[in-house]
């Protein structure tokens, strides 16, 4: 595409010159690259780009994560990345792009806005505006997983209360620098009462330092379910890792623009921005794709750096586009659409109209005085005060499958075993309680958590490793041993179903 320049009239905002890193990606990459950028050049002429390659062309150049140290450097030297989408290749050996970015970077949070453009734009919720920040490191997503028996493999869930307390704080921030009134936060503490326990906690502790903001906590399964028929009741969502994959596809789909969606992610010195989609093999080098999930993306790193001019342009001109029925193949619909264009040509059309504002769609106005820090707090969490920490009994997990399961039968071994200093408190299967007592409709795996409270003070090392001699002289398999202790008086582990 030859450079198009902004429409006579328009005056750019003569912002400092600032450069950031930019990579085109594979698929659609490079064609949507262009577009956006070519839309940038004209809003924002004092914003340049170090290109890095990403992706597929980093994989053949033999760097297994598809990324090499040049691209590190580039994102530390200017601390922002705009990315487009990566082909992950099939077969083992390669990295995910994102993963490994998100983790090395140690980008925390991940921005999602769901917006619906009803009605120039096909949409399940005509009035949604939802942010759903997701926390994204931690969860299940630390990858710590277990193949412990036969049956039974575990992945653990990790929660920390400094990750809980930089996201939660993200989320006040992001609501309070962008006029947002209300953070709802969603876990699942009915039933992980000490993971996510601890994320509503922490929730909860920091909503009371922004009292002009609305906190309210749901569960994840109504809280998603609600996101889906009545998104006019949230504003800004915050949610731990899994919950948050999941709600921001369902929100992205119900607002109807998954193809039209940007997101941010976030870290205490850098930050990345891409659309939510893939690659689209299928129609690149076509000219049809939608640059409009990277365009998105590009306005959110605009207000991340302050540059609220150019991004409200930006924004305004896309929406004005898009309500004149100017849409590619994507979201054009008979009778709805008024001209169906190419990825570069619906460019062409959004840098057309900048300094005009949408006439149907609320404009948008970001303003000039966020600070990029404002929405990137840089500093960690203070460091929680130490707890008396005191060990009083050790889950013992057996990987036993003999004599049809009989959890009696397995109690009676471990009582025998005559331990000094330790009682068995119970056996559960699964999480329930099977022994003493439990119930014959019980499905019995061969993998069987033993709860061993102590009998006399805190056990000693010796005494913990002799429990566990004691067990294996016995002919027991035990794949795994959970400590269990009291914080400060406090319980430290969950009780077993029925225990
Ligand atoms: P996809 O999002 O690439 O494509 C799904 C469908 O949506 C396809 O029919 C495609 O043509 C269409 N589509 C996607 N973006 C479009 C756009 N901008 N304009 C018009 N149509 C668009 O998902 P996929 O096919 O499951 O994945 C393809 C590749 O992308 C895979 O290698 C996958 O790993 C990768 N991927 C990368 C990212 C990323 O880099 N952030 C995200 C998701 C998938």
């Amino acid at each position: 595409m030859s450079a198009v320049l902004a429409p006579r009239g328009y005056e750019p905002a003569r912002l400092p010159a600032r450069t950031v890193a930019a990579a085109a990606g594979d698929g659609i990459g490079p064609e949507i690259m262009q577009a956006t950028q070519a839309i940038l050049r004209a809003a924002d002429p004092t914003l340049g780009f170090h290109e890095a390659v990403v992706g597929l062309r980093a994989y053949e150049a033999g760097h297994a994560a598809g990324l090499g140290q040049d691209v590190y450097d580039a994102i530390a030297e200017h601390g922002v990345m705009l990315k487009g989408p990566i082909t992950t290749p099939q077969g083992g050996g390669y990295k995910s792009v994102n993963v490994t970015l998100r983790k090395t970077l140690g980008l925390y949070a991940n921005l999602r806005p769901c917006v619906s453009h009803h009605p120039f734009v096909a949409s399940l919720q005509p009035r949604m505006d939802v942010v759903i920040v997701r926390e994204n490191e931690e969860d299940t997503y630390a990858g710590i997983e277990h193949r412990q028996s036969d049956e039974v493999y575990q992945c653990l869930k990790l929660i920390t209360r400094p990750g809980c307390e930089r996201i939660v704080r993200y989320a006040f921030e992001y609501a309070r620098a962008h006029g947002r009134k209300q953070v709802t936060c969603m876990t699942k503490d009915n039933i992980m009462k000490l993971t996510d326990g601890l994320f509503h906690k922490v929730f909860d502790e920091i909503a009371a330092e922004y009292p002009d903001i609305a906190a309210h906590h749901m569960i994840i399964d109504i809280g998603t379910a609600r996101i889906a028929t009545r998104p006019q009741d949230f504003d800004v969502v915050v949610t731990p890792n899994l919950y948050g994959d999941i709600l921001s596809d369902v929100a992205a789909e119900v607002a109807g623009s998954i193809g039209l969606a940007g997101s941010a992610n976030i870290g205490r010195d850098c930050a990345m921005f891409e659309a939510v989609h893939g690659s689209a093999p299928d129609i690149a080098g076509m000219d049809i794709a939608n640059p409009s999930g990277l365009l998105m993306a590009a306005v959110m790193m605009l207000v991340h750096l302050g540059r609220a001019r150019p991004a409200s342009d930006i924004h305004n001109a896309w929406l004005r586009t898009l309500e004149e029925g100017i849409h590619t193949a994507d979201v054009h619909r008979e009778g709805a659409s008024r001209q169906r264009v190419g990825t570069q040509a619906f460019a062409q059309a959004v840098i057309e109209r900048l300094g005009q504002r949408p006439r149907r769609l609320p404009a948008v106005d970001y303003p000039e005085s966020v600070p990029a820090r404002a929405v990137a707090p840089d500093s960690l969490p203070a460091p929680v005060r130490r707890a008396e920490k005191r060990l009083v009994g050790v889950d013992v997990f057996l990987n036993w499958d003999e004599q049809g399961r009989d959890p009696k039968v397995l109690g009676a071994r471990l009582e025998q075993l005559g331990l000094t200093g330790w009682r068995l408190a119970v056996i559960t299967n699964r999480g329930v309680k099977v022994y003493p007592g439990g119930h014959a409709e019980t499905l019995r795996t061969d993998h069987w958590r033993c709860r061993f409270l102590a009998t006399a003070g805190t056990p000693t090392p010796v005494e913990l490793t002799q429990l566990l001699m004691a067990i294996a002289n016995a002919g027991l398999d035990a794949v795994k041993t959970e400590n269990l202790y009291e914080f400060d008086g406090v319980r430290g582990y969950s009780q077993a179903q029925g225990e």
